[in-house]
């Protein structure tokens, strides 16, 4: 579909563009343990449309910013009720790591919807980080200050060196799905999915498989290792309508903490 900065403008004002939510789960008891929070615009006749379509013109014409709010502020709101442990995980576009605000908007968002900050995970592209470390630093910094937890997204697609991960306060690492969906019949995808969680764990840091859609590469995560699974085998990202048949047909985690915890190394 052909999406015009237009039409982006008009489904912010007309409040369409509304959080989906995706489970995560623990790999090791399948149990779950927080949602991604995702982005879809409800327009009017088409139905649901993905990211793909209005992220990158968001980000264009100097949108991300309000689309983030109105996402970020409907899922806290949706979610009050969630109980602790389980926790939002949101998106950050690497725009926005430029925008100094960002950080204490968020923390308002959460803080008038009643969600706690240290239930709120915030992740970041590994190509985030290569546009301007200096600035992915101190947004890292603040967030953190403010409680927030930081996941790097999509991780092995960028370029993003180890000097990166270092100076970063991450607690998670999210590997890509483009590695999880060929680990299962590609030796070396699965080398790379080994590499990566061990140099998470090395640095102290949660891991989480991206795009699970086998009970297979659930397994071989698991046996590598990788603590968390997000995929399609666990449930597509639903509206907000769903989250209580979502959790009532899993069971819920207190294992996330213990486990980052027993790593602080
Ligand atoms: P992401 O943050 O890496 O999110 C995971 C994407 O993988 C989601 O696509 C999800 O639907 C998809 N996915 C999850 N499990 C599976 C699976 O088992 N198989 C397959 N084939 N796909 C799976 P989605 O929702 O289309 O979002 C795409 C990207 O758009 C996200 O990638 C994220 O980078 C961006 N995005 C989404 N919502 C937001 C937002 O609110 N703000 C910003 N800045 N970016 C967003
Ligand atoms: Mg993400
Ligand atoms: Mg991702
Ligand atoms: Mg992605």
């Amino acid at each position: 579909m052909s999406v015009q900065v237009s039409d982006v403008r008009t489904a912010l004002q007309n409040n369409q563009i509304v959080p989906n939510f995706q489970p995560i789960v623990s790999l090791h008891t399948g149990a779950l343990v927080g949602f991604e929070v995702l982005a879809r615009w409800q327009h009017p006749e088409i139905g649901a449309v993905l990211p793909e379509n209005f992220i990158a013109i968001a980000e264009a014409y100097g949108l991300i910013g309000d689309l983030t709010d109105q996402v970020s502020s409907k899922a806290f709101h949706c979610a009050p009720d969630l109980p602790a442990p389980l926790f939002l995980a949101v998106n950050l576009s690497p725009a926005q790591l430029q925008d100094p605000n960002v950080p204490s908007h968020i923390a308002n968002l959460a803080t008038s919807a009643s969600f706690p900050m240290d239930r709120v995970y915030i992740e970041i592209t590994e190509s985030a980080l290569l546009d301007d470390l200096d600035s992915a630093k101190a947004m890292a910094r603040r967030l953190k200050d403010l409680g927030c937890r930081l996941a790097l997204d999509d991780f092995g697609t960028g370029y993003s060196s180890l000097a990166h991960l270092q100076a970063l306060p991450f607690d998670e690492l999210k590997i890509d799905r483009s590695f999880v969906s060929k680990m299962t019949t590609t030796r070396e995808s699965r080398k790379i999915v080994a590499a990566i969680v061990g140099l998470g764990h090395s640095l102290g840091l949660i891991t989480v498989g991206e795009g699970i859609e086998t009970e297979e590469q659930a397994d071989m995560l698991l046996s590598l290792g990788c603590e968390l699974g997000q995929g399609y085998l666990y449930g597509k990202p639903a509206p907000a309508a769903q989250i209580p048949t979502m959790m009532s047909t899993s069971h819920i985690s207190s294992s996330v903490d213990a486990t980052v915890k027993s790593w602080n190394i």
